[in-house]
């Protein structure tokens, strides 16, 4: 009899910890950005949020609501070319300034946001920390906004800015790859990591200016020739972290195009934003 008991104990417990609620009551869902606990009046307000998209992404509990109004800003507050979030000006052609002046080799990029403000704050985190989970949920974001931007329909493939094999080693964390493979889930296009290949080391981007910047990655990308099939007469999607003055996209894209691409378009999770 105590047996039998002790037995049927064991098994209460055993179904009780395998159930979904005690998992939440021993790791409570947080906010991934400002690291808050998420609790039941967070999930009901998620379920009455005006916009779609982010309904379901409150639901899932990944963000609180404060952080992803936030990071997700109005559709109409963009430059259609570039993807910075500035009011586009009626004398340059409802262009940002630099667009209006500069020829891409990439025929339009999106981003979620300006790098600014609490994006900035994500990306440093992101990068320092090596943080997986924060690159995978900022590439689930940027695929929503692909989505939203009506972008999606017309790429073939998804490929990420590549990185030095050097580099690589050193580092062990590649953002744009995992922020790629994340947003690709989300959209349903196929992603392949190594279209590209960096075949020359490069400067840090974020310390040098313009000019230099221009400089420090002409030459620097390859085509990956394996592939050459994969990409004729196509659309390609190049995703990054963050594009400042479009230099590394280019000359991506100039790779991709020279190797028989039909069209370029930019997917960054951040534009530096010196667009105005
Ligand atoms: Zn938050
Ligand atoms: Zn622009």
């Amino acid at each position: 009899m105590a047996q039998w008991k002790s037995t049927a104990l064991l098994q209460k417990v055993r179904s009780m910890i395998a159930s979904p609620d005690f998992f939440t009551f021993v790791f409570p869902p947080q906010c991934i950005s400002c690291e808050n606990q998420l609790f039941e009046k967070d999930l009901l307000a998620a379920a009455q949020h005006e916009d779609a998209i982010s309904r379901r992404l409150l639901v899932a509990q990944d963000w609180c609501g404060q952080c992803l109004d936030q990071l997700r800003v109005p559709l109409e507050e963009r430059c259609p070319t570039c993807g910075a979030i500035v009011s586009v000006h009626p004398s340059y052609q409802g262009h940002c300034r630099l667009c209006y002046t500069m020829k891409h080799h990439f025929s339009q990029a999106v981003c979620i946001n300006n790098y600014a403000g609490l994006m900035q704050e994500l990306v440093v985190r992101m990068k320092g920390r090596k943080d997986e989970c924060l690159a995978m949920q900022l590439g689930t974001l940027l695929g929503h906004e692909m989505q939203r931007l009506e972008l999606i329909d017309r790429i073939d493939v998804m490929t990420p800015v590549p990185t030095h094999w050097l580099k690589r080693f050193r580092k062990g964390f590649q953002a744009p790859e995992l922020i790629c493979e994340s947003a690709s889930k989300i959209v349903g296009i196929p992603h392949v990591a190594s279209l590209l290949k960096s075949v020359r080391l490069t400067e840090k981007q974020g310390l040098l200016s313009d000019l230099q910047r221009l400089n420090n990655v002409k030459g620097a990308f390859a085509f990956n020739a394996f592939f050459a099939e994969k990409i004729q007469g196509k659309t390609v999607a190049l995703v990054d972290d963050v594009m400042t003055s479009g230099a590394t996209a280019n000359q991506c894209a100039k790779a991709l195009k020279q190797a028989g691409a039909a069209n370029v378009v930019v997917a960054v999770v951040a534009r530096g934003a010196k667009a105005q």
